[in-house]
């Protein structure tokens, strides 16, 4: 069945966080990540506050992409114990690593995830923002789930790959976001190339919701990716690149 908020969880409203916004996706691999790292840097580079928050518990990636060494990722506690966020290329960014260390359960469940997200999304020292950009756990699970419901998120973006066997998965991850009353903001098709093209722009029909524009694949994003430079800051006039900032624009 459709899921239901639980009453007594409660949802966290960031201090001096204006509008908060998940990226997500059906299913791993696709490349969310990367777009929400990319598309959060390009709205920096338009002047807005942009902080980002790495929740995908599963596979926290941010780390690599953003170029954060093992030692940078110590994050500083205040003396109020908040932690501080890391700056990466100039934004504000906490994982869910950082505040979870040795201690994280190997196995996560939603209600434990509910309180986990609770203690983390109060106990961070953000600075003021116009925008907090999450990357969320990908699936509609019951680890994404609970993230989706404890964050009080404003709006959702669904990447998705240019196959049409992955709008399946795409069109799940929308219906919870719907479910939880999230807007979904738009569909992002990523890899267009290689693996087709026109999946994501089917899933925004499917669900009208808008399509916000497809990413093409180039190599160069694997690489950016993989030395922590990410495409829109390396190679701003890459066709990715520039199709990651109309995106941001659309966001
Ligand atoms: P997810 O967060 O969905 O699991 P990632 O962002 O970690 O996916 O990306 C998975 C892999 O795909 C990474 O190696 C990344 O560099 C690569 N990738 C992402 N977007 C593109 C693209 N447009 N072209 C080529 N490779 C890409």
């Amino acid at each position: 069945g459709a899921p239901r908020r639980d009453p007594w969880a409660g949802q966290v409203r960031l201090a001096r966080v204006r509008r908060v916004i998940a990226v997500g996706a059906g299913k791993g691999g696709v490349g969310k990540s990367t777009v929400a790292v990319n598309l959060a840097l390009a709205l920096a580079a338009e002047g807005i506050r942009v902080g980002l928050l790495d929740a995908d518990i599963y596979g926290p990636s941010m780390p690599i992409l953003l170029g954060i060494t093992a030692c940078m990722a110590r994050a500083r506690v205040t003396p109020e114990r908040h932690i501080v966020p890391l700056l990466a290329h100039g934004l504000p960014f906490v994982s869910f690593g950082f505040f979870l260390g040795a201690g994280a359960p190997v196995v996560w469940r939603g209600p434990m995830v509910a309180k986990a997200v609770r203690q983390f999304a109060t106990g961070v020292a953000w600075p003021e923002l116009d925008l907090l950009v999450v990357d969320l756990p990908p699936g509609t699970g019951d680890v994404p789930l609970s993230l989706a419901q404890a964050l009080a998120l404003d709006g959702a973006v669904v990447v998705t790959q240019p196959a049409r066997v992955a709008a399946v998965e795409a069109e799940k991850a929308a219906a919870l976001f719907r479910a939880l009353e999230v807007p979904v903001l738009g569909i992002v098709e990523n890899m267009t190339g290689p693996f087709g093209r026109g999946g994501g722009r089917a899933v925004a029909d499917t669900l009208e919701v808008p399509f916000l524009g497809e990413i093409p694949f180039d190599s160069a994003v694997v690489s950016d990716g993989d030395a922590g430079t990410p495409t829109v800051l390396t190679r701003p006039q890459s066709a990715a690149a520039l199709a990651l900032q109309t995106i941001a624009r659309r966001v």
